[in-house]
């Protein structure tokens, strides 16, 4: 029998190729704004002041001074700017939706997001704040952004490196999706689609940056993954790259590809229905085969080797991710288990045969 518990989050989304220069004077007018502070890092501040142009007289203050991460005293700065502003309005990747929120956090401001990358922070209620090199993160529905201007037009810029880094963290977003620890069927159908939208977008954007319908693609899919993950959550997969992420410095992006395919082969078994439903969003009959065919295409390192990593890092880090593997993981998470994942997802040998 199905039984779930399903928070919606609210917030209105405004999406397609144009909006952003057409329609977002009427987004600021619906919450009656005079005073926006604008949120955009320096090299988005010239693409900002031209969205912002059919309302110039309305902005009474920009911050561009956002760095990766918020740093505290970045957010300190953006909330000392946001003095006597009735919105805050970013334009921007994660680190300038980062800011915005940290703005919001504080003032309670209301966040129209212009995303520029494929970040999906826009879609979350999660902030963070670094300090002293520490990350704290936290969720308040205050810091969700009340609308969302997604304009495939605004990301045609970005780097393919950088696209297809953030679109393969949105596929791991939309596959942990399925035995997150809020998962329900509105959250794992939004995660069918989204994987759907990346499985085409990723391959088209990387062969051609300039390819609008696949910028489109690519950046609902986005939508759709951060939408999952912020009612989902995050599972195993999540929790073993954190660990990685903090004992060895590795490449955020590139460790969340190699890793996916292998904790799907470790989950597969026991969650049936997520194994076709994947399978089917990737349009391959083996879902574990499709991610790593879609990885290759990318140029995604068939293992953790090929990024220095030591071969006996599975013994550092064993513990500490099996102290924060979720209790309903699909398979229960033992050492053994976990243990032959590690060493697999090292070497880069084939998942399906290598995870019993
Ligand atoms: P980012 O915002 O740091 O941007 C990366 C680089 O791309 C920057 O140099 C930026 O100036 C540039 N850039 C942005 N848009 C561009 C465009 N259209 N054309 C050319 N260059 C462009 O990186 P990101 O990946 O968007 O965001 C990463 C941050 O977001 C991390 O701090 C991550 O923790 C956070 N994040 C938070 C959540 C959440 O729910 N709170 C979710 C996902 C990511």
């Amino acid at each position: 029998m199905t039984a779930f518990t399903y928070d919606a989050l609210p917030g209105r989304v405004v999406f397609g190729p144009g909006v952003a220069r057409t329609g977002l004077l009427n987004e600021v007018d619906a919450f009656g704004a005079t005073r926006i502070l604008l949120v955009a890092a320096d090299s988005e501040t010239d693409l900002a002041r031209e969205l912002c142009a059919p309302f110039a007289d309305r902005i009474a203050a920009t911050f561009s001074g956002v760095r990766p991460h918020v740093p505290v005293e970045v957010a300190e700065s953006a909330r000392a700017m946001a003095v006597g502003t009735d919105l805050v309005l970013c334009v921007g990747g994660g680190s300038t939706t980062g800011t915005a929120k940290a703005v919001a956090l504080t003032t309670g401001l209301p966040i129209v997001a212009v995303p520029t990358t494929y970040a999906g922070s826009e879609v979350t209620p999660v902030w963070g704040l670094t300090e002293e090199n520490r990350k704290r993160t936290g969720t308040d529905s205050r810091v969700l952004p009340r609308t969302v201007v997604y304009d495939p037009e605004l990301t045609l810029t970005l780097p393919v490196d950088l696209s297809v880094a953030s679109g393969l963290n949105a596929m791991a977003h939309c596959v942990e999706a399925f035995w997150a620890p809020r998962r329900n069927p509105v959250s794992s159908a939004v995660a069918e689609d989204g994987i759907r939208h990346l499985t085409a977008g990723l391959p088209a954007v990387a062969a051609d940056a300039g390819d609008l319908d696949a910028r489109t693609e690519l950046l609902l899919g986005a939508y759709l993954a951060g939408s999952a993950f912020a009612v989902a959550g995050s599972g195993l997969h999540h929790k073993i790259c954190h660990v990685l992420g903090g004992a060895f410095d590795l490449p955020h992006a590139q460790t969340h590809a190699i890793v996916l395919p292998y904790v799907l082969a470790f989950n597969a078994a026991a969650a049936p229905e997520a194994e076709s439903r994947i399978a089917s969003a990737l349009g391959s009959a083996d879902p574990v085969e499709g991610l790593r065919r879609l990885g290759e295409k990318l140029g995604v390192p068939a293992g953790l080797r090929e990024l220095g990593l030591r071969e006996d890092y599975a013994d550092v880090v064993l513990e500490d991710i099996l102290a924060l593997a979720p209790a309903d993981n699909p398979r229960p998470v033992t050492a053994d288990a976990l243990g032959a994942l590690l060493r697999a997802a090292w070497a880069g040998t084939d998942p399906a045969k290598e995870i019993p």
